[in-house]
């Protein structure tokens, strides 16, 4: 049985995306990497590191070997929606959507700007955006492994929300315990970007309207959840900003009782 954590796809879409294979022969690859991924790699690391000293802190032998045994890669052939999978059916991994990580550091550097007054502009510049949502990403997915918090296509539907929220728990209280994120801003930063890619990319309606509702949606439960001055500027600015400039594209209404799920 395979066992997977498909995250924000799978919040989206519930186990549809389950259907879909995945090749985990995904080390061998040798092109240059951009300069995002280079950061990105080294950011995990640094975290990684920075648990490590936690739970020897704490004596938290489960999370020492928990990190002491996953594998983190991030294969290309994710896509920017999918953002990040876990499974531990062959050992532990971590695949976070190299795509999705040029795709974040692109609409961060060029697409962000364009969207906020001059003021915030500067008060976006002032905080690490980039790495915050690359924490948020890294803790969910820790979170999944720490919590042994996997489904797989026999799972019933409505255990799925349950345990990314509970993912989703460990990691925010890992970010309190260990000053990660600390404006809890991480999560907003990739689902904007997310949400923008939504609009840029998709082609078929239908669907893509759908994955639009479901990351506002998901937006929307973050913001309300997110009191911090960077995080009223990306919920109450870069949000209607990046909705206004595709204001005509995609009018079709979905119901939200088929998108209701509780991160
Ligand atoms: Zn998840």
């Amino acid at each position: 049985m395979k066992t997977l954590c498909l995250c924000l796809l799978a919040v989206i879409f519930g186990r549809v995306c389950f259907a879909q294979g995945y090749d985990f022969d995904i080390h061998t690859d040798s092109a240059p990497l951009s300069k995002a991924s280079d950061q990105s790699r080294k950011h995990v690391h640094h975290i990684i590191a920075q648990l490590h000293n936690y739970a020897s802190e704490i004596g938290d032998i489960r999370l020492q070997q928990v990190l002491s045994t996953t594998n983190i890669a991030y294969p290309r052939d994710i896509s920017i929606a999918q953002v990040a999978l876990s499974t531990n059916d062959n050992g532990r991994i971590i695949l976070i959507s190299e795509p999705f990580i040029d795709h974040l550091k692109q609409f961060l550097s060029d697409e962000l700007p364009s969207l906020v007054s001059l003021k915030n502009k500067l008060i976006l510049s002032e905080h690490p955006l980039f790495i915050h949502a690359l924490t948020d990403i890294l803790l969910h997915e820790l979170g999944h492994h720490a919590l042994n918090a996997f489904y797989s296509d026999y799972t019933p539907p409505g255990y799925i929300p349950t345990m990314e929220f509970e993912a989703q728990a460990w990691a925010n209280q890992i970010k309190v315990n260990v000053e990660l994120d600390e404006e809890g801003v991480g999560k907003i930063v990739s689902l904007l970007s997310l949400l923008h890619n939504e609009f840029v990319t998709s082609q078929h309606e239908k669907r893509s309207a759908m994955q639009q509702n479901a990351i506002r949606y998901k937006i929307d439960v973050e913001c309300d959840e997110s009191y911090s001055q960077i995080a009223t500027v990306l919920c109450e600015q870069v949000r209607p900003a990046i909705e206004h400039r595709f204001k005509n594209q995609h009018k079709v209404e979905q119901p939200l009782t088929s998108i209701n799920f509780k991160y």
